[in-house]
């Protein structure tokens, strides 16, 4: 096997997906499986898939093109808003996409024209999070210039929370977001069909107990990938947070950590330098680095601490004298660090499948989201 290496068992994903589809289900919201953070990899889009998401959805075109040549036919929405230059890719490719721009539409509507075909829009709304977004007083006149628009159809509205500033939804934002939805059908006169309430930030107000409105879908990345609700880091109860792990190889040890006699010039290296004295008696080199990851998304193995890296070394103290060279070290990736290693051309991708897994996840209890 070669390393650095993420293995992925698929089962764990599969089952994530079945217990938030199954709990949002109950309350009329359908969930699509965002794969940009594994770089569209097709076998773990399936897995979302056969856990019963109902489409999936990406942000770059380069990744969808990954998903249809591995033989994906179902639908593929691109939620990031397409490049003027890839209107032909975008609406040959993918059912439908996110879009803020008019322009962009008209593109996308040319484009679909050409290969006669119909291209559907999701207008995405900014609700707060300042990131990208039509705002709500522009909204009617966008809608009626998408419906009038040959060549494509407006199939729903969209917000998203969290990313950018970190605002989360709030009840009042939700109720925001479903009444523009009336509005829309009121002046456009067709039936506004999805109305996708956000990312994995929204589970708290999905499973709570406020009415949802008109939202009828969730984009899910991190909640199904990783088990965790990303505003707080927890573990969502019932979800597996270990589907994916960072396998990497140590490939120096130190007896004695010994301070370098130079003045350290940050304060931040200052900081590594403490923690690099309580670390332990040993100090190690693993094959990895920033090239590869975000070192601060890893969460270091118990009796490890991290002390830093460099593009292509990470240092750590132990006091585990097994770890030697060669040993291999297994981390837990957050968000970004997966997004980064899923993506790093030096990193395998190892899946495991096993159909009738033995252990269910941990029942740490969470404290803000209960699935089961
Ligand atoms: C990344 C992304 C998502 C999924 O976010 P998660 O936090 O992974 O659930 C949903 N919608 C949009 C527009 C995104 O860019």
């Amino acid at each position: 096997m070669t390393s650095p290496r993420i293995e992925v068992d698929l089962t764990k994903i599969r089952h994530n997906t079945q217990a938030v589809v199954g709990r949002l289900k109950e309350r009329g919201i359908g969930v699509t499986g965002v794969t940009k953070a594994v770089c569209g990899h097709p076998a773990i889009a399936q897995a979302m898939l056969d856990g019963g998401c109902v489409g999936l959805a990406e942000a770059r075109v380069s990744n969808v093109q990954r998903l249809r040549t591995a033989g994906m036919t179902g639908s593929i929405t691109l939620i990031r808003t397409p490049m003027l230059s890839q209107v032909d890719g975008v609406v040959q490719l993918c059912e439908a996409s996110y879009n803020t721009e008019i322009v962009v539409i008209a593109g996308l509507a040319a484009a679909a024209i050409r290969k006669k075909i119909v291209h559907d829009i999701f207008l995405v709304v900014e609700m707060g999070d300042l990131r990208e977004g039509i705002l709500p007083k522009n909204l009617d006149s966008i809608a009626q210039q998408v419906v009038n628009m040959p060549g494509v159809a407006l199939k729903g509205i969209a917000a998203n929370f969290a990313c950018l500033s970190g605002i989360a939804p709030t009840a009042a934002k939700m109720a925001a977001l479903s009444s523009l939805s009336t509005e829309i059908e009121g002046l456009c006169g067709p039936y506004v069909e999805t109305v996708s309430g956000g990312n994995s930030a929204n589970l708290p107000w999905a499973l709570g107990k406020q009415p949802i409105g008109h939202v009828n879908n969730l984009r899910l990345g991190e909640a199904i990938l990783l088990g965790v609700d990303p505003i707080t880091g927890e573990q969502i109860d019932g979800m597996y947070t270990d589907a994916f792990a960072l396998i990497a190889e140590v490939i120096e040890t130190d007896a004695e950590p010994t301070p370098p006699p130079i003045a350290l010039v940050s304060p931040d290296l200052a900081k590594l330098r403490l923690v690099s004295n309580d670390a332990g008696a040993r100090r190690l080199i693993l094959a990895i680095g920033q090239q590869d990851t975000d070192i601060q998304g890893l969460t270091m193995p118990p009796g490890t601490t991290l002390i830093g890296a460099t593009s292509d070394h990470l240092v750590v103290g132990t006091n585990q004298s097994a770890l030697r060279v060669g040993t291999e070290m297994r981390f837990r990736m957050n968000y970004k660090a997966l997004m980064r290693a899923m993506a790093a051309p030096d990193i395998q991708t190892e899946l495991r499948d096993d159909r009738n897994p033995r252990r269910s996840p941990s029942r740490i209890k969470a404290k803000h989201l209960a699935l089961i």
